[in-house]
This record gives C-alpha cells, structure tokens and sequence, in this order.
C-alpha cells in the first residue's frame, strides 16, 4: 500500500464509530429540552440494544474484517475448482470484446449474465488485464466445470462423437488455446480434471491487456457431452509452482446462434425482474400498512418552508422500517413540543429571555 492510501485510511477513524456511540452524540442536547411527560419513554422505545447491535452488525462496525478463504498460497487442482472471482495482488482481470447480438455474431458476452455465448470451435478472444507483472514464468491456464452442484462433481468432457472425429492428442478437452504452439493440454492424475495452460505473456507496448484466444469444442447441447448443462470457465493466473494468483469465472454456452440465445437471456432477465417489481409493488402496501409518512403539510406550505417538505422513503424489512418509523416520531414529537412552546411560551431560554427583555423595557 503506499502513502496516499494510508493517509485516507488514517483520515477514517470516524467510520469505526458504532452507531450505538453515534447515537449517544447526537440526541441527548435536544431530549434535555423536552418537558417531562411529553415522551419521556421514547428513546428505550426507538432504539433498544440488541437492535443498536444489530445495526452495528449491519454496517460492519463491530465485526472483524474476514480474510478472504482463498490466499495465493492455496495449491492448484483441487478436486472441485474453486470458481469464485479473485483478483488477487496482481489484480487479474478479463474483459470481452463488445460484439452485440446481431444474427452473423459467433462470439458475444453479456456482462449482465456474466456469460459468453459462442459457436463450436470458433475463435472466442478473452483479454487479461492486470495490475503489475506477475512473476517470470508465470501461467494461465482454462478449466471448465458444471455450473450446478448437482453435476459439478463430473468432469467436463467433449462428447464421444466429437472425440471420435478428431485426430489430435488432446481431442477430449473442451477448452483449446488457438493461435499458439506454447500451449500444453494437462489432465489432472487424481481428479482427471482436463485444463490447458499457456505461459502469460505481458502486454505489447502500447497495450494494457494480453489477448488470449479460446475454442470450445461442443455445443453445450452435445449428447453424451455437456448434455445440455451449464458449464463455467475458469480462469487462472498462477506463479511458476503452481500457485494460484487470479481467478476469473464465466459461464459458457456453446450454440448455434450467439447473438440471439444472448438477447433471449438477458431479455428473461428483464422480464423476470419485472415481475419482481411489480410483486413487490403490489405486496407493498399489505406488507407495511403505514410505510408513507402521515402527509402533514400542505404542498403549498411546504413550498414557503422547506423544513415542511414531505420526504418518502423505501426501507427494506419491517424491523428496520418500525425502527426507522419511531426515529421519525420522536422527531416529530421533539417538533412538535417545540412549536407549542414557542406558541405558548413555554420554558424555551431564547424566548424567555426575549420576554424577560420586554418586561423590564415597560417597567
Ligand atoms: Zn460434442
């Protein structure tokens, strides 16, 4: 980390507040000044501890930062690849060509699914991007894996038909390096999980990103092959021994017409997310009866006093909202007092005083 980062850590001690102390800072000076028996019993009430924790918990405060379960010292090869993302010290990551989903297309990631879409053994080029150089030797290497966990103990082959029809050594693999003769076809002894490698190249000068090339040799439909299941394609960065330093995962579907199962996809998507909303939007009102603020004021007064805008807001989950409900309240009450003093000439000190003033300026 350099200096400038531990400067804006340094300058952040504020954020390692709790709420609970925040909280404490804030209310008392105003509480102070309301009347007895004018709501006296409303701070236990809005806020008791184990919500306060709770909170606490929610942001973060109190809780110990967790070390991310992969360390780059974790062995390669494990018997079920791991395929969460992890970017690691040298910041590895990929980027896909923008190649939308016209009908000609044979290769097109949507980043919204997180997934490519591309045709039997046509080029598919993945940049690798990273933050520094990795170390002298360093590898990439491509696995493919079954998405759901049902499958995912099996390892991912081509399919007998296309196995057969094809002459190379490493005809069973479904990933392929195109365009290099430094590429080596690996399986693995104990899980006879199939990856192919090629050494990482750094960028060309004037690039910021290596291009790497893949063929996938079935279509995910293939009989006897994918069968028709979702399959994910890992990617590593790894140091000369083996390490792991970088993973990327996407998923991969191998088909007939890219562009148009993509635009099918994503548009399910959207439509699915709809529906969500619009559920939400109807299970609304059932589900938090009072959840828009009593409308108190007028639009027109509220234009003269901004203080008298009226502010909705969406808040996730009735405990949160009935926490957030009775905030409100006691500020509305504090308000409240307030104005029935100013009217009335209750105990405020400013008004006091101004009343004091005059009564001496008569006598
Ligand atoms: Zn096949």
């Amino acid at each position: 980390m350099d200096v400038v980062d531990d400067q804006v850590f340094d300058s952040l001690p504020l954020s390692q507040e709790s709420f609970q102390e925040l909280w404490n800072t804030m209310l008392p000076p105003p509480l102070a000044a309301l009347p007895s028996g004018v709501g006296d019993d409303w701070l236990p009430d809005i806020m008791p501890n184990d919500s306060l924790n709770e909170f606490d918990n929610l942001f973060g405060c109190n809780s110990t930062i967790s070390v991310p379960p992969d360390t780059p010292l974790t062995p390669a090869a494990p018997t079920v690849p791991t395929t969460s993302d992890y970017a690691g010290v040298y910041g590895f990551q990929l980027r896909f060509q923008k190649s939308g989903t016209a009908k000609s297309v044979t290769s097109t990631y949507s980043s919204v699914l997180n997934k490519l879409y591309c045709q039997l053994a046509k080029t598919c080029p993945v940049e690798v991007l990273v933050d520094r150089d990795p170390p002298q030797g360093a590898i990439l290497r491509a696995t493919a894996v079954y998405k759901k966990t049902e499958h995912v103990a099996e390892v991912v082959r081509r399919c007998p038909h296309h196995q057969q029809e094809d002459v190379v050594e490493h005809r069973s693999h479904l990933i392929r390096v195109e365009g290099s003769q430094r590429a080596q076809y690996m399986e693995d002894p104990n899980t006879k999980r199939q990856s192919v490698t090629l050494p990482y190249e750094p960028p060309q000068l004037g690039s910021m990103h290596t291009t790497l090339l893949l063929n996938f040799m079935c279509n995910s439909s293939c009989m006897g092959g994918m069968n028709r299941r979702p399959i994910l394609a890992i990617l590593t960065l790894e140091s000369p021994e083996g390490q792991v330093l970088g993973r990327r995962c996407y998923e991969v579907r191998v088909c007939a017409c890219p562009g148009r199962d993509r635009k099918i996809e994503e548009g399910n998507i959207e439509k699915s997310e709809g529906t969500k909303l619009a559920k939400k939007r109807r299970n609304a009102p059932a589900a938090a009866p009072a959840a828009q603020p009593k409308k108190v004021v007028s639009s027109s007064s509220a234009e003269e006093d901004p203080d008298k805008e009226v502010f909705v807001i969406q808040v996730r989950g009735r405990e949160r909202y009935e926490t957030l409900k009775k905030i409100n309240e006691g500020l509305e009450l504090l308000e409240k007092s307030k104005n029935k003093r100013e009217v009335f000439g209750g105990p405020s000190r400013g008004k006091r005083r101004l009343w004091d003033k005059t009564d001496e300026g008569t006598d």
